[in-house]
C-alpha cells in the first residue's frame, strides 16, 4: 500500500461509538512506517473519532498500540494485534490567551497546528526538523529540535488527557500532578491513549535562517559554545569527511538587538548564496527558506516544508544523546570512525537541547548534544555499524532516540534512565495487564 492509500483509508472516519477495524486493505498490501523499513506486524487498524470509540476498542481488544503519523524508524509503535489511529481527532480545542496555552486533540500534526496558532498571534517554542509528525507521537518519544536554551518538544506540554486500559479518562497537569505528570509526558505509548494535550504558547515571532558552508572541524573544537549560542536554533550537518562541517544552519529570532548579524564569513565558514538541502546534492525545494528571509516560526524552525518530502525519503535514522559537557569528545569519537560511517551515510546532524525533568526524556536532568545519522536504506550494513558507534560513544553513556534505530542492549538502555523503575510502576498503575505494551517495550523496558 502506498502512503496515499493509507491516508485515504484512514480518512474514512466512522461517527458511531462502535469502531470497525479497517483491516481489509483494498490492495492487500501491508501497512508500513513512513520510511518503509518497518512493516507493522498486524493489519488490524482501528480508527477512533471520540473517547467513546477509543473505549470501545479498549473494551474489545486485549492488546492495542496507538499509531501517530508512523515516523518512528524502530518498532516502538508496532503491534502484533491491533493498531489504533486518532488521525480524525485533529482539532484545536481551545486557545487560552491569558494562560498562554493551547489544548489540542491528540491526532493533530505540528503542520496543522502551526499556521493556526500563528493566525491567533501565538507560537510554540520549537519544532523538529519536520512539521509532518503528530504532537502526541512526537512528545511521547521526546522528539526535539535544536537550541541550547530550548527543551525538547515534550517540555511544552502542560497538561495531558489519556484513556487508560480500563477505559478511565485520566487528566494530569504540570501544575497539579508534579512527579506523576513528569513521568507521564514522555510516555512511550505505554500509559494509555492520549486524547488531548495542552501546550505552552508564546507571542508569535519571526525567524531568519542562514546557512554557512565548510566550517572547519578545528573551529568546532575551539568554539563549540560560541557557535551553538550564535542562534536560537543551530544545526551542524556533516558527512564526517575532510575535517569539516559541511553546513552550519543558524535560525535566528527576529528580535530587536538580538538577531544574528550574518557576516559573509563565520568561524571560517562561508555564507551560502542559495538555499541548500542538508544533503547538498538534493533539491532545496523541500527545505524551509534560508538566506535571511524572515518568516513565521512554523516555516523556519523546521528544516523541511509541509507538503514536501522531508529529509531524503528513502533512509534510516539513528541518533544518540550525550551530555553537553562531552560534546567535543563525542563528536571527535564519531569523526574517528569516518571511513566506516561515511559510505553508509546520507548526512549527520549535531544539535543541542536544554535539560528537562521529564522522567523518560533523553535530556532528563542533563543538557544534551545529539549526534544524528541519516543512513542509506541498507539495514544489514547499518546494523553492523551501530554497535561500533555505540562502543565508541560508550564513555559518554549515550541515550538513543526512542523513535530511531539502535542496537544498545536492554540492560545498557535501562541503566541510563534513573527514573525507569518509577516509570514502570506508573505504567503498571494505568495498564496492569500490559494492554499497551508491545515487543519493543517488553524487550527494552519491562523485561526483568
Ligand atoms: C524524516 C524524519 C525526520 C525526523 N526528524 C526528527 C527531529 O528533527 N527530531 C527528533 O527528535 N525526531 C525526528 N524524527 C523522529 C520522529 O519525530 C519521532 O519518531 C516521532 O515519534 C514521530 O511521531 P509519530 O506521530 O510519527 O509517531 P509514531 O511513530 O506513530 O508513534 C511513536 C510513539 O508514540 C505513541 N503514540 C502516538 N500517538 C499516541 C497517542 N495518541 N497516545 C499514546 N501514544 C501515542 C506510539 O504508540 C509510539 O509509541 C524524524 C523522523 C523522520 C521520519
Amino acid at each position: 500500500m502506498n502512503k496515499r492509500t493509507f491516508l485515504n483509508l484512514l480518512s474514512t472516519a466512522i461517527a458511531s461509538p462502535v469502531v470497525a477495524p479497517l483491516s481489509a486493505w483494498a490492495d492487500k498490501q501491508k501497512l508500513t512506517n513512513w520510511a518503509g523499513n518497518l512493516t507493522y506486524s498486524t493489519d488490524h487498524l482501528h480508527e477512533a473519532t471520540s473517547v467513546d470509540q477509543i473505549r470501545s476498542v479498549l473494551r474489545s481488544e486485549n492488546k492495542v498500540k496507538v499509531l501517530g503519523t508512523r515516523h518512528c524508524f524502530n518498532s516502538i509503535a508496532d503491534s502484533r494485534q491491533n493498531l489504533l489511529s486518532l488521525k480524525p481527532m485533529h482539532q484545536v480545542v481551545a486557545v487560552n490567551r491569558e494562560a498562554r496555552a493551547v489544548t489540542l486533540e491528540a491526532g493533530i500534526t505540528y503542520g496543522q497546528l502551526g499556521p493556526y496558532l500563528d493566525s491567533q498571534g501565538f507560537a510554540l517554542h520549537n519544532l523538529a526538523s519536520l512539521p509532518h509528525i503528530s504532537v502526541a507521537g512526537a512528545c511521547s518519544t521526546a522528539t526535539h529540535g535544536s537550541g541550547e536554551k530550548n527543551g525538547n518538544l515534550a517540555t511544552a506540554v502542560s497538561a495531558l488527557e489519556f484513556v487508560t486500559a480500563s477505559g478511565e479518562l485520566v487528566k494530569l497537569s504540570r501544575k497539579s500532578d508534579g512527579e506523576v505528570f513528569r513521568g507521564a509526558v514522555v510516555g512511550l505509548g505505554a500509559l494509555g491513549v492520549i486524547t488531548r494535550i495542552t501546550l505552552d504558547i508564546q507571542p508569535t515571532f519571526s525567524v531568519r535562517q542562514y546557512v554557512y558552508e565548510n566550517l572547519p572541524l578545528a573551529q568546532i573544537k575551539e568554539h563549540f559554545d560560541d557557535i551553538q549560542s550564535s542562534g536560537y536554533s543551530v544545526s551542524l550537518f556533516t558527512d564526517w569527511q575532510k575535517q569539516r562541517i559541511n553546513e552550519l544552519w543558524i535560525k535566528s529570532r527576529v528580535t530587536d538587538g538580538q538577531s544574528f548579524a550574518a557576516p559573509p564569513e563565520f568561524f571560517g565558514a562561508k555564507l551560502a548564496r542559495r538555499n541548500l538541502h542538508p544533503i547538498a546534492e538534493l533539491s532545496a525545494e523541500n527545505c524551509t527558506e534560508q538566506m535571511g528571509v524572515p518568516g513565521p516560526w512554523y516555516e523556519r524552525l523546521p528544516h523541511f516544508r509541509m507538503g514536501f518530502t522531508p529529509s531524503a525519503g528513502k533512509e534510516l535514522q539513528s541518533e544518540y544523546f550525550v551530555p553537553r559537557r562531552n560534546a567535543i569528545d563525542a563528536i571527535l569519537a564519531v569523526e574517528r570512525l569516518r571511513d566506516q560511517v561515511t559510505p553508509h551515510l546520507l548526512i549527520s546532524e549535531i544539535r543541542t537541547i536544554a535539560a528537562d525533568d521529564l522522567w523518560m526524556s533523553t535530556c532528563y536532568r542533563q543538557p544534551g548534544v545529539t549526534i544524528h545519522f541519516t543512513w542509506k536504506p541498507d539495514w544489514p550494513a547499518v546494523r553492523r555499524l551501530l554497535p561500533v558507534i555505540e562502543k565508541e560513544l560508550s564513555p559518554f553513556q549515550p541515550r538513543p532516540h526512542w523513535g530511531k534505530l539502535f542496537t544498545l542492549s536492554p540492560s545498557e538502555l535501562r541503566s541510563r534512565y534513573e527514573k525507569l523503575p518509577d516509570f514502570i510502576q506508573l505504567a503498571k498503575q494505568y495498564d496492569p495487564q500490559g494492554k499497551f505494551r508491545n515487543d519493543f517495550l517488553n524487550t527494552n523496558l519491562f523485561a526483568d
